[in-house]
């Protein structure tokens, strides 16, 4: 429909006979003598009459648009607006169904596409990778939290001994595991580094009552090497933490915290599935090895002090299902 009217142009009291039209796509056309101009309706300023006053729609180049019949201009307008809420409403299942859609991608993005990505780029990684955080990370152990072992030299090139034979016997490794010792005040703890490096402290020696209760241990580290977690881990938290800088755009503090917070509750459930692998190799290869879990089973028992409580809990314990959990399930 076609609204006749008169325009003043731009910085001009000139009068000039106009008329607009609304065209398909949320565009509007003003015709003058001088020519036509099509924009789109969201640039264009409707300034709601005010008491007497008709309606005008301003221009982004400053020009007006005043039509003879105030009404028949708003009607046209509201018209649109139905139809556009209608557009909406018609399409709401449509628009919900997308909306879900996307909240899947999301979701599956980061259960399927990251730990696919984070394998990916794990096995690009040169050796040297590896090896270099390994280092650094043990540099950085030992200049801050670490002591050097009280264990006898005999006694550390005995579990060595063991540690290798048991190596010799497992499938082959992705770094080469090498055995360290430490101690770390009274933390009966055990770790793996990126570069095969798996360090024992004092404690966790001396809690030990057999040496198959050791190498349970020893074995789960083993599985932390075998399935590269260390690597996997550091790749993860690097890819989530663009991933989620990407999706939100700019960061402000907010997003920083939320975000930083989801990070950590999505690792935190990688790395018990992590600990859940590891102990399945640990408890593989102790059925290969002895034929039996038990010295598994007794190890974790020996984390449980007579008072219930449990000595201070290593890295893979805290991150894990309860401790009676675990030994339930290694019972069966
Ligand atoms: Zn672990």
């Amino acid at each position: 429909m076609i609204i006749k009217g008169f325009c003043h142009p731009p910085r001009s009291a000139d009068k000039l006979a106009a008329s607009v039209m609304l065209l398909s796509e949320g565009r509007l056309q003003l015709s003058t003598a001088q020519g036509h101009q099509v924009l789109l309706l969201e640039t264009v300023n409707i300034n709601e009459p005010l008491g007497r006053l008709p309606i005008r729609l301003s221009f982004p180049d400053g020009s007006q648009f005043i039509p003879d019949d105030s009404q028949l201009l708003e009607g046209v307008l509201k018209a649109r607006e139905r139809t556009w809420l209608h557009r909406v409403e018609r399409n709401l299942p449509a628009i919900a169904s997308s909306l879900v859609l996307m909240g899947l991608l999301f979701a599956l993005f980061f259960t399927h596409g990251i730990p696919w990505l984070t394998s990916g780029i794990v096995k690009a990684l040169p050796q040297q990778v590896p090896v270099l955080v390994g280092q650094h990370v043990m540099q950085t152990l030992d200049d801050n939290v670490l002591t050097p072992s009280e264990l006898s030299v005999a006694q550390q090139a005995l579990i060595k001994q063991r540690f290798h034979t048991m190596v010799a016997q497992l499938p082959p490794m992705p770094v080469k595991p090498q055995l360290h010792f430490r101690r770390w005040h009274a933390r009966p703890n055990a770790l793996a580094l990126s570069d095969g490096s798996i360090v024992v402290f004092d404690a966790l020696v001396a809690l030990a009552k057999t040496p198959e209760q050791l190498d349970s241990i020893l074995l789960h580290e083993l599985g932390h090497l075998h399935y590269q977690h260390v690597m996997k881990s550091i790749v993860r938290s690097s890819l989530l933490s663009a991933s989620v800088a990407v999706l939100t755009g700019e960061s402000t503090g907010l997003v920083d915290t939320y975000s930083g917070a989801g990070v950590f509750f999505v690792t935190q459930g990688y790395s018990r599935k992590a600990e859940l692998e590891a102990d399945e190799f640990a408890v593989k290869s102790m059925f290969d090895l002895y034929g039996t879990t038990e010295p598994m089973q007794q190890m974790l028992q020996l984390f449980i002090t007579p008072n219930g409580i449990a000595n201070e809990l290593p890295e893979w314990m805290n991150t894990h299902p309860a401790l009676e959990t675990r030994i339930e399930r290694l019972g069966e």
